[in-house]
C-alpha cells in the first residue's frame, strides 16, 4: 500500500494550495480529484464568471463610449467567442495547477476518494495509507423546496452553456445572484431578482445594497425584495415564476430561472460504509484548528460551511499545511476580505459600523465619495464611495467597505491595514499616487477626522 504524510481530497483552491504548501514543508503528499483540478472557483465559479464579466464590461464600454465617436450604431458581440475565451482562460489555469503539483512532486490521483477510516483512503481501485487526511471537497448549489424547482438552472449549469437567455429570473439576491444580474444586464438581457430578505446583498453594508439596487434599476433590472417564491411553472415558451412580494401575488415570465440561494457541502460518497465524521446541517464540523472529531482528519473550505470563499479556503489550507509540518502559523484567518464583481465592484473587510456598534464598540467613521475625483470622471464612474470604520479609542482601522471601480483590488490594502491594526496616523502618513482610485482611500481615512481634502468640511 502506498503511503503519504498527507492525502488531500479535492483539488480546489483549498486542497491544491494546502498540498503545495505541505510539499514545500517537506511532506509526502497526494491529492485525489475526480473532476478537473481547480474546484468550483476555477471550473464553475470565480474564474469563468469573471472572464464573462470582463467580456461584458468590454462590450458595455464600447456601447457607452460615445466620447470616442463609435461609428457603428449597433455594437454586437459574438457569444461563441466570449465563451471560447472563458474556456481558454480556465484551461490555461488548470494546466498551471497540474504543472505546479507535478513540480512539487505531489501525486495527483484522478479518482473519487472515500475515507475508509483513520489514515486510510480508497481512491478508485487503490487503497492508500497516510498520517493525515484533509477534506477539501467543496460545495454544490443548494436548491430550496419550491414546486417546480427542477426547472431552475444553477450557476453550474448556466456557466456550462454557451448561451444567453434574453429574459432571466434570478431567485436569490446574494453574491451569485447579483453578479449574474450585473452580467446579464450588461449583455442587454431583461433581468428580475427575487430576494427573500428585505434587501439584496443582505449581509453587506446597507448603503452598498441600496446603491447597487439603484444602479441596477437604472439599467432596467427589476428587484423584488422581501419576496417569497411560490412556484416555477413551465410555459409554452419558457417558464413563469410565481411569487409574493409585500403581500402581493406576482408572476414573471422568463426564458430561464436561475436559483442562487446558497451552497451546500459536498460530502456525497466521501465516507465508506461504517465511517463518518461529525457534521452539522450537512457541513463537516471542525474546531478552530480545522480538526474534525476524528484524529488525523481535517476539513477546510466550503465543506465546513463557514466562509465560502476561495481565498479563505486557500488560507485555511496553508494554516493546516504549516501546522502538520509543525511550522509557525503564517496566516491571519481573522481578517478575510469579501469581494463582489458587480459593476461597480464591491468589497469589504473587517466590521461595518452596524456590526461594530452591535459589539458595543465606540467607533468613528469616514466616508468619501469618489464620483467627483479626476480618476472617476475620466473613467465615467457611477456613484462610488469608500467607508472606513475606526475604533475611537485606539484609532485603529477595524473595517472598510468600498463600492467603486477596482474595489476588489483596493481592498487588499485595507485588509493589510485591518490585519495589522494600523491607525489613522499610520494610514495618512502614506503618500498614494495621483490620479488613481487608491488615493481615495487616503481621503476616506482623513474623512473620519473631518479632514478629507476633496470634500466639503463637515457642518459644525
Ligand atoms: P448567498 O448566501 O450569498 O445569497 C443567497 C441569497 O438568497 C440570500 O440573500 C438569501 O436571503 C436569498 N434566499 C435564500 N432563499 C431564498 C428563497 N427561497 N427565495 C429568494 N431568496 C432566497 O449565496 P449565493 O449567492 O448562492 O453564493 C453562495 C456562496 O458562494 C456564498 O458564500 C458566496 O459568498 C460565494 N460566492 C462568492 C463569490 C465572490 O467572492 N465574488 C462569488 C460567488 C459566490
Amino acid at each position: 500500500m502506498k503511503t503519504y504524510d498527507l492525502i488531500v481530497i479535492g483539488a480546489g483552491p483549498g486542497g491544491y494550495v494546502a498540498a503545495i504548501r505541505a510539499a514545500q514543508n517537506g511532506l509526502a503528499v497526494a491529492v485525489c480529484e475526480a473532476d478537473a483540478v481547480g474546484g468550483t472557483c476555477l471550473n464553475r465559479g470565480c474564474i469563468p464568471t469573471k472572464a464573462l464579466l470582463h467580456s461584458a464590461r468590454a462590450y458595455q464600454e464600447l456601447q457607452n463610449a460615445s466620447f470616442i465617436g463609435i461609428l457603428a450604431d449597433n455594437v454586437r458581440f459574438d457569444l461563441a467567442k466570449i465563451h471560447a475565451r472563458k474556456d481558454a482562460v480556465v484551461s490555461q489555469l488548470q494546466n498551471g495547477i497540474e504543472q505546479l503539483l507535478k513540480a512539487n512532486k505531489i501525486d495527483l490521483i484522478r479518482a473519487r476518494a472515500a475515507i475508509l477510516g483513520q489514515g486510510r483512503v480508497r481512491a478508485g481501485d487503490e487503497t492508500l495509507g497516510c498520517k493525515s487526511i484533509l477534506i477539501a471537497s467543496g460545495s454544490k448549489p443548494a436548491l430550496p423546496h419550491i414546486p417546480g424547482i427542477e426547472f431552475a438552472l444553477t450557476s453550474d449549469s448556466l456557466l456550462a452553456e454557451a448561451r444567453l437567455y434574453p429574459r432571466l429570473v434570478i431567485i436569490g439576491g446574494g453574491v451569485i445572484g447579483m453578479e449574474f444580474a450585473s452580467l446579464y444586464s450588461a449583455f442587454g438581457c431583461e433581468v428580475a431578482v427575487i430576494e427573500a430578505m428585505d434587501r439584496i446583498l443582505p449581509t453587506m453594508d446597507r448603503e452598498i445594497s441600496q446603491n447597487l439596487g439603484m444602479i441596477l434599476k437604472k439599467r432596467g433590472v427589476r428587484i423584488f425584495a422581501g419576496a417569497r417564491v411560490e412556484a416555477i411553472e413551465k410555459e409554452k415558451d419558457g417558464f413563469a415564476c410565481r411569487f409574493t412580494a409585500k403581500g402581493n401575488a406576482q408572476e414573471i415570465s422568463a426564458d430561464a430561472v436561475l436559483c442562487a440561494v446558497g451552497r451546500r457541502a459536498n460530502t456525497e460518497n466521501l465516507f465508506a460504509k461504517g465511517f463518518s465524521v461529525a457534521c452539522e446541517h450537512g457541513h463537516i464540523q471542525v474546531d478552530d484548528a480545522f480538526r474534525t472529531n476524528v484524529e488525523g482528519v481535517y476539513a477546510i473550505g466550503d465543506v465546513i460551511g463557514k466562509i465560502q470563499l476561495a481565498h479563505a479556503a486557500s488560507a485555511q489550507g496553508i494554516y493546516i499545511a504549516d501546522a502538520l509540518a509543525e511550522k509557525p502559523r503564517s496566516v491571519n484567518l481573522d481578517v478575510i476580505p469579501a469581494c463582489i464583481y458587480t459593476d461597480p465592484e464591491i468589497a469589504s473587510v473587517g466590521l461595518t459600523v452596524d456590526e461594530a456598534k452591535m459589539r458595543g464598540m465606540d467607533v468613528k467613521t469616514g466616508k468619501f465619495l469618489l464620483t467627483a475625483t479626476g480618476k472617476a470622471l475620466i473613467e465615467e464612474c457611477e456613484r462610488s464611495f469608500i467607508k472606513t470604520v475606526f475604533d475611537a479609542q485606539s484609532e485603529k482601522l477595524i473595517g472598510v467597505q468600498m463600492m467603486c471601480p477596482r474595489a476588489t483590488d483596493l481592498i487588499g490594502e485595507a485588509a493589510t491595514a485591518v490585519a495589522n491594526g494600523l491607525t489613522t496616523g499610520q494610514l495618512i502618513s502614506v503618500v498614494r499616487p495621483h490620479p488613481t482610485f487608491c488615493e481615495s482611500f487616503t481621503e476616506a481615512v482623513e474623512a473620519a477626522d473631518g479632514r478629507a481634502i476633496h470634500a466639503a468640511p463637515p457642518r459644525r
